[in-house]
Parts: C-alpha cells; structure tokens; sequence
C-alpha cells in the first residue's frame, strides 16, 4: 500500500487496528489475582466449590427447626450450642433444640429455620420464640450464587476489583492473562524544549510527553519514555528501528503530516510498513498505523487535541485488542447542552464538558476552542465529542457519543 493512498473513515480505521492487532496478539502470562487488577483474562474461570459452599444464616440469631414452633403463642427453645463462623460443629438438633449462630455461620444438622436475635428473647438456656416466623427464613444455600462448573469470568474480560474478588471467593490465587504491552514514547520536532529548561526564540515546550504518558498509565501501562527526536530523517530511523526491537507498540507524536519535516510516513514505507495513514477525522486527520521490526507503530499528529483524540479513538482499541480483551467498553451518550453547527463534513472529535441536567441525565456542553492546538480547552473539557461523518447540524438536545478522558 502506497503512504499516498487515499484517507479512509474512521469505522475502517478502526477495523484495521483490530484486525492488525490481533495479528500481534501477546502472549499470556500466569499472574498473581492480587497483582491482576485491569488484566485482560486469557482464560475462562470455572468455578471448582460452590459459593456459598455450605447452608448458612444470613443473620446473626438463633437456628431452628420450623416444625417445633406453635402456630400461635411463644415456643420455647432449649439452647443447645453455638455455633459461630468459622468451624462447623457436628451437631443435630433434636426437637425443641435450638443453636445460636452468627451470620455466615454454617447451619447445624436438623435446623431449617434462623429466627433474628432481635425477634427472639434468651432467658435460663431457653429461647422464646414469637410466632409468626417463616419457615426456610434468613438462610443462605449451598451454591445459590455460584454453582460448582459454571463459568463465571470469561476471557477477554477486564478483571475489575468485583471479578478479583469472585476469583478470590473461590479460592483462585493465579489467573492466566494477557501480558501488557510494552509501549515506547516518542516526541519529536525540532522545536521542542523540556519543562525546566529555558526557552529560546522559536521553541515550544513539549507537552506531549506528558500527556502520553499519563494516558497510556491510566491504561495501566508502564511507558517508556525515549528522548525527543530531532527532525532528521537517519537519527529518527537509527533510534525508531532500535526501539522497535525491543517494545511490543513504538508511538509517536508528530512529524506524520505532508510538510518538508514530517519524515515519519516515507520512514515507515521505505524501512516497515504502512496500515493506514490519514483517517477522515477532526483533529487528527495525518495519523498513521505500521510496523516496524516486530513492533506495532503508532504515529499521532503532533498538535495536543490530535494526541488526545488520535490516542482516544485508536490508540486505545489498539492496545485492547493487543491483550485480546472482547469485553467492549461501555459507551456513553449525552445530549448537547447547546446547538453545534460543524464547520465541515469530517468525522469529528469535539472538546465538551459533560454535566447532569435536573432531570440526571447525562448533558454536554461544547467548547468553542475547536482548534486542535487549543490545549487549554481540552483541560477545561472532559470529553470528546463525537460528531458523525456528513452531518452537520447538531440541534440542542441532539444525543450524541462522548468519549471521558
Ligand atoms: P507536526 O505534526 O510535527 O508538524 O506538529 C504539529 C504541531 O504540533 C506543531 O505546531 C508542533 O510544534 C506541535 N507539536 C508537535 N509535537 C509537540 C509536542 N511534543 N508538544 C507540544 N507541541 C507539539
Ligand atoms: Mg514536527
């Protein structure tokens, strides 16, 4: 495919990465539950106990045998033993017996029943018990949540805190999973200063890097850092090669557009290959999938809002499908909070500020700043807007997708 081939919409871009992502698919690893939070499983879990494994209360009382009590007027137990959490006792109970027992306490042989101990008075070793209590009542039973071979998590799902703890539950320490990509991150332009360092006439300071970095962290991903490039085609080719041994995802910002110092494109055809470059999308028009060496390339344009867009709307389903994770993301919706005219037909990833109306429901208030270097509305947003391909008038109230960053 020649860097010069036409822009493609944002749905074929999108279907690309996937496709091409799975290609690269990485391999799994077995990893401690405690360790796993975020991990995409690589294996199905199927439950080996039952949960809960053994009748139980589900209130601290006493245990009973529904057939003893009177249909009208008090009964009166005798108390024959405790039984609390922890160890179960061997013990049945007989006619007219009854056990203290805690909450998730196992219930004894013979009991069908747990009275409250709010509902029931103690006085001497007997237990007087109101009537009116249902049988089978404040039991919890073998295997009502989970059943001993059902499958409980699938792969392909993100493990979140309440997935742990079902593994947890039933007694699960390691879990296969996919591992994480490793994922190297390049600025590039002559132009660019660090943070801390003086500025001379003509430079701009990088904040790219940081805006990279902290979106590939709250992926969950340890990104590395390279050194900035400078804007020279055999220095980006030498340290870009040298990288892409070594890292699963290369990504970089900027350099990936048509002017006479945008070398990535040509670097990618002559030395990798080329996927996709420019995508019917705005901002972020000049992106561009490849590879080089064994790792996937990433190239975002260099503006601020691109990064943040471009990594949004492709970088991050790229990186979910690396792992194999199937489970899709949730999307969201809301309604403009004001009517949006679009400037032109492209598939387009606007700045809003997402607030609840009255009624809770989701709104979306545009930012005017639409520019893709527009930093600051960006920060003073926390969403993208998506805006279909073709329409261009958004009237107030118009639902439309959001993406929260
Ligand atoms: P480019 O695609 O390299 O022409 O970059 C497009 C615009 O984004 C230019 O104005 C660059 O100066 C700016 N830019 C590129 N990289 C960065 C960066 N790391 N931090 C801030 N601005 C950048
Ligand atoms: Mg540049």
């Amino acid at each position: 495919m020649s860097v010069f081939a036409t822009r493609i919409g944002y749905a074929d871009a999108l279907e690309i990465v996937r496709r091409v992502a799975v290609e690269h698919r990485l391999p799994t690893e077995l990893v401690a539950v405690r360790r796993a939070d975020g991990r995409i499983l690589a294996q199905d879990v199927v439950a080996s106990i039952d949960l809960p494994p053994f009748d139980n209360s589900r209130m601290d009382g006493f245990a009973l045998r529904h057939y003893d009590l009177a249909v009208e007027g008090e009964t009166h137990l005798r108390l024959v033993a405790e039984q609390f959490a922890g160890i179960a006792l061997d013990l049945v109970l007989q006619p007219g017996e009854c056990a203290r027992i805690t909450t998730g306490a196992p219930l004894p042989a013979g009991a069908d029943t747990v009275v409250i101990k709010e509902d029931a008075s103690e006085h001497d070793g007997r237990v007087s018990v109101p009537p009116g209590v249902r049988a089978g009542a404040h039991l919890g039973h073998a295997g009502e949540d989970v059943r001993t071979g059902e499958v409980v998590l699938n792969a392909g799902s993100p493990l979140s805190p309440a997935r742990a703890s079902l593994a947890a539950a039933l007694g699960i320490a390691e879990l296969e999973v996919a591992q994480r990509p490793t994922v190297a991150v390049f600025t590039t332009g002559d132009e660019l200063v660090e943070p801390g360092l003086p500025l001379l006439p003509g430079q701009i300071y990088n904040s790219n890097r940081e805006l990279l970095m902290g979106l590939l962290r709250a992926e969950g991903l340890e990104p590395v850092a390279w050194p900035t490039l400078p804007d020279d085609p055999a220095r980006m080719e030498s340290v870009l090669r040298d990288a892409a041994t070594a890292f699963d995802v290369v990504l970089t910002c900027g350099g990936v557009s048509a002017g006479e110092k945008d070398h990535v494109p040509l670097l990618l055809e002559r030395h990798g290959q080329v996927h996709f470059w420019k995508v019917r999308m705005k901002p972020g028009m000049p992106v561009l999938l490849g590879g080089l060496d064994r790792a996937l390339f990433l190239g975002l344009p260099g503006n601020p809002v691109s990064v943040l867009a471009t990594f949004l709307a492709l970088g991050r389903p790229l990186l979910d499908a690396l792992q194999g994770r199937s489970e899709v993301r949730a999307r969201r919706f809301a309604r403009l909070t004001t009517h949006w005219d679009k400037s032109n037909e492209r598939f387009e990833f606007l700045r809003g500020r997402l607030q609840h109306g009255d009624d809770g429901v989701l709104g979306v208030a545009p930012n005017p700043a639409d520019a893709s270097h527009r930093l600051r509305a960006a920060t003073d947003s926390d969403a993208l807007v998506l805006l279909e391909e073709g329409r261009r008038a958004y009237p107030v109230g118009s639902v439309v997708e959001v993406i929260a960053y």
